[in-house]
């Protein structure tokens, strides 16, 4: 397999929490100490991008002794959210890195709106994502900076309108010094619910119209997990959403599920469609439903 810069599930980590806009990107491999993609200068950029996704007949490996994902399909209509689901090391982040090309396809296709995306450049490509990870990340600035994050143009209006969409003006205007507050890069004074609005709020202000999220499962308190609850899927509305998925509303309200397991897709198809198979995801649904 051919790599690009850092996949998904490595940047997982301490790292990224949400990167669009080249600019943030570029900033964030900066960070990471890893240069910047410049092999793949020429390309088309893409324009007015409405997310229709589809994975066409996809096979890729890692190994090439070690087969992965093969003849993978997907179709995913503008505003649509796919859950992904399934045991570690199912592969859940391969479709990631795959379809921000963090890595090529060995074989097949992935379109975006119909353009291959190996004609786009991949600075281009990014731009077109905010991705909204379990781990937080923020940096020592005040809390106006963190959300403008990859968008340093914004207005202050701007900047509200996100943070209300969000839910998390509410909590801002309650610091000691509002949008002034100065955080620092382990988040300092912010519960952990509160660095995922923020997230949400940066995503919410880029503004792109696809997402990938990766739900956090700690345990925070109820009030600020039903705010990030409903502040995800506003976030949502409108956008193609991959969602690698642990919580059970999530699954349930997906337009695609992906059951995945062992690097295959074992069953892909609504929450109802799933159930009504008795297979794998209704055994893994079962087993968690009982647990909760
Ligand atoms: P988790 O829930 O633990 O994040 P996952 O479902 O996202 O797991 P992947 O990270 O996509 O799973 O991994 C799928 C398989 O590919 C695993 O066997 C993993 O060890 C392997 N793999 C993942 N990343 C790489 C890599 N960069 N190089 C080689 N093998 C990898």
């Amino acid at each position: 397999a051919t790599q690009f810069a850092r996949p998904f599930n490595e940047i997982t980590g301490v790292w990224a929490q949400i990167m669009a806009a080249a600019s943030a990107a570029r900033r964030i491999f900066d960070l990471m100490e890893v240069p910047p993609e410049t092999s793949d200068e020429v390309g088309r950029i893409l324009r007015d991008v409405r997310g229709n996704v589809e994975f066409r007949n996809v096979d890729f490996s890692y190994d090439p002794n070690r087969p992965l994902i093969q003849n993978f399909n997907l179709q995913a209509k503008a505003g649509q959210k796919i859950a992904i689901v399934g045991p570690t090391g199912a592969g859940k982040s391969t479709i990631i890195n795959l379809l921000m090309r963090y890595y090529d396809v060995d074989a097949g296709a992935i379109y975006i709106d119909g353009v291959d995306i190996r004609e786009v450049r991949r600075d281009a490509l990014r731009t077109q994502f905010a991705m909204v990870l379990q781990e937080t990340w923020s940096f020592d600035g005040t809390v106006r900076e963190n959300i403008a994050y990859g968008k340093e143009d914004a207005t202050e209006e701007e900047i509200r309108q996100a943070a209300k969409r969000a839910y998390a003006d509410g909590f801002i205007r309650r610091l000691s010094h509002g949008y002034d507050t100065l955080i620092q890069e382990s988040g300092g004074i912010l519960s952990g619910g509160q660095r995922q609005l923020l997230t949400i709020a940066r995503a919410m202000l880029l503004d792109p119209p696809m997402l990938i999220l990766d739900e956090a499962t700690s345990s925070i308190d109820t009030l600020t997990e039903q705010n990030i609850t409903k502040a995800f899927n506003k976030l949502m509305e409108g956008r193609t959403s991959f969602i690698i998925a642990h919580r059970l509303s999530t699954i349930r309200g997906a337009d695609t599920i992906l059951v995945m397991d062992k690097g295959a897709v074992v069953e892909q198809g609504s929450h109802g469609e799933l159930m009504e198979k008795q297979g794998f995801y209704y055994r893994l649904y079962m087993s968690q439903f009982e647990q909760e």
